[in-house]
Protein backbone atom coordinates (compact mmCIF):
# COMPACT_ATOMS: atom_id res chain seq x y z
CA UNK A 1 0.00 0.00 0.00
CA UNK A 2 1.09 3.72 -0.60
CA UNK A 3 0.13 7.22 0.75
CA UNK A 4 -3.38 8.00 -0.13
CA UNK A 5 -3.10 10.58 -2.38
CA UNK A 6 -4.86 13.08 -0.34
CA UNK A 7 -1.53 13.49 2.05
CA UNK A 8 1.14 12.77 -0.74
CA UNK A 9 1.26 16.23 -1.09
CA UNK A 10 1.35 17.38 2.66
CA UNK A 11 4.14 14.80 3.09
CA UNK A 12 6.56 16.44 -0.08
CA UNK A 13 6.01 19.56 2.02
CA UNK A 14 7.83 17.83 5.28
CA UNK A 15 9.72 14.79 4.39
CA UNK A 16 12.52 15.58 6.37
CA UNK A 17 10.50 16.17 9.57
CA UNK A 18 8.32 13.16 8.92
CA UNK A 19 11.88 10.85 8.38
CA UNK A 20 13.15 13.13 11.71
CA UNK A 21 10.29 12.46 13.80
CA UNK A 22 9.39 8.98 13.07
CA UNK A 23 12.40 7.70 14.22
CA UNK A 24 12.43 9.67 16.95
CA UNK A 25 9.33 7.46 17.81
CA UNK A 26 10.91 4.66 17.00
CA UNK A 27 13.97 5.56 19.29
CA UNK A 28 12.02 6.34 21.82
CA UNK A 29 10.17 2.82 22.30
CA UNK A 30 13.32 1.06 21.39
CA UNK A 31 13.02 0.46 18.08
CA UNK A 32 16.17 0.60 16.71
CA UNK A 33 15.97 2.11 12.99
CA UNK A 34 18.95 1.12 10.20
CA UNK A 35 19.01 2.36 7.19
CA UNK A 36 20.83 -0.51 4.37
CA UNK A 37 20.52 -1.42 0.72
CA UNK A 38 18.40 -4.11 1.14
CA UNK A 39 18.97 -6.62 -2.63
CA UNK A 40 16.08 -8.04 -3.08
CA UNK A 41 13.99 -6.90 -5.63
CA UNK A 42 10.93 -4.24 -4.37
CA UNK A 43 12.21 -4.81 -0.30
CA UNK A 44 11.31 -1.82 1.20
CA UNK A 45 11.46 -3.28 5.15
CA UNK A 46 12.19 -5.78 7.75
CA UNK A 47 10.95 -5.71 10.92
CA UNK A 48 13.25 -8.09 13.49
CA UNK A 49 13.23 -9.05 17.14
CA UNK A 50 16.18 -11.09 18.22
CA UNK A 51 14.99 -12.83 20.83
CA UNK A 52 17.80 -14.08 22.65
CA UNK A 53 19.20 -9.92 22.91
CA UNK A 54 15.26 -8.88 23.18
CA UNK A 55 16.36 -6.44 20.85
CA UNK A 56 13.84 -5.28 17.59
CA UNK A 57 15.51 -3.35 14.57
CA UNK A 58 13.76 -1.73 11.77
CA UNK A 59 15.68 -2.09 8.26
CA UNK A 60 14.77 0.32 5.40
CA UNK A 61 15.43 0.28 2.43
CA UNK A 62 17.77 3.05 1.82
CA UNK A 63 17.25 2.80 -1.91
CA UNK A 64 13.57 3.66 -1.50
CA UNK A 65 12.12 7.05 -2.11
CA UNK A 66 11.70 9.08 0.85
CA UNK A 67 7.99 8.74 0.75
CA UNK A 68 8.18 5.08 0.40
CA UNK A 69 10.90 5.17 3.86
CA UNK A 70 8.27 7.68 5.54
CA UNK A 71 5.55 4.94 5.01
CA UNK A 72 7.25 1.98 5.70
CA UNK A 73 8.93 3.56 8.96
CA UNK A 74 5.47 4.48 10.34
CA UNK A 75 4.30 0.60 9.16
CA UNK A 76 7.11 -0.78 10.89
CA UNK A 77 5.79 1.64 14.10
CA UNK A 78 2.63 -0.12 13.43
CA UNK A 79 3.53 -3.32 13.95
CA UNK A 80 5.47 -3.06 16.61
CA UNK A 81 3.12 -0.94 18.72
CA UNK A 82 -0.01 -3.19 17.44
CA UNK A 83 1.33 -6.58 17.02
CA UNK A 84 4.26 -6.56 19.49
CA UNK A 85 3.09 -10.07 21.18
CA UNK A 86 3.32 -11.92 17.96
CA UNK A 87 6.35 -10.81 17.23
CA UNK A 88 7.18 -11.09 21.31
CA UNK A 89 5.67 -14.38 22.13
CA UNK A 90 7.35 -15.79 19.05
CA UNK A 91 4.51 -16.80 16.41
CA UNK A 92 6.00 -14.09 14.48
CA UNK A 93 10.20 -13.18 14.42
CA UNK A 94 9.96 -10.92 11.49
CA UNK A 95 7.86 -9.01 9.29
CA UNK A 96 8.95 -8.33 5.61
CA UNK A 97 7.26 -5.77 3.18
CA UNK A 98 7.66 -4.81 0.00
CA UNK A 99 6.47 -2.07 -1.76
CA UNK A 100 3.01 -2.07 -3.01
CA UNK A 101 2.52 -5.26 -1.44
CA UNK A 102 3.30 -5.65 2.09
CA UNK A 103 3.70 -9.65 3.20
CA UNK A 104 4.62 -10.90 6.63
CA UNK A 105 6.22 -13.88 6.95
CA UNK A 106 2.97 -15.74 8.52
CA UNK A 107 0.49 -14.13 5.70
CA UNK A 108 -1.80 -12.59 7.51
CA UNK A 109 -3.18 -10.17 4.97
CA UNK A 110 -5.35 -8.45 8.51
CA UNK A 111 -1.80 -7.52 10.15
CA UNK A 112 -0.79 -5.81 7.26
CA UNK A 113 -3.54 -3.37 6.82
CA UNK A 114 -3.58 -2.55 10.68
CA UNK A 115 -0.13 -1.46 10.18
CA UNK A 116 -0.96 0.28 6.84
CA UNK A 117 -3.74 2.04 8.30
CA UNK A 118 -1.17 2.95 11.69
CA UNK A 119 1.37 4.43 9.38
CA UNK A 120 -1.42 6.89 7.81
CA UNK A 121 -3.26 7.86 10.85
CA UNK A 122 0.76 8.75 12.38
CA UNK A 123 1.70 10.65 9.50
CA UNK A 124 -1.63 12.32 9.06
CA UNK A 125 -1.18 13.32 13.06
CA UNK A 126 2.55 14.76 12.13
CA UNK A 127 1.09 16.83 9.50
CA UNK A 128 -1.72 18.06 11.62
CA UNK A 129 1.09 19.26 13.88
CA UNK A 130 3.45 20.55 11.32
CA UNK A 131 0.65 22.65 9.95
CA UNK A 132 -0.37 24.00 13.20
CA UNK A 133 2.53 25.33 13.96
CA UNK A 134 3.23 26.96 10.48
CA UNK A 135 0.25 28.57 11.10
CA UNK A 136 -1.26 26.74 7.56
CA UNK A 137 -4.38 25.38 9.49
ZN1 LIG B 1 4.05 -5.32 7.45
Amino acid sequence: MQLDILIREDVFSYREELINDLSSIANLMKLRMIQAVLGSEGLSGLLLYDRKRALSHMIVNENDSDDNKIFTIGHEIGHFVLHKEELLNGKLCSFTERIGQLLSNNGDDALEKEADEFSEKIIQLLLAIYKRRSGTQ
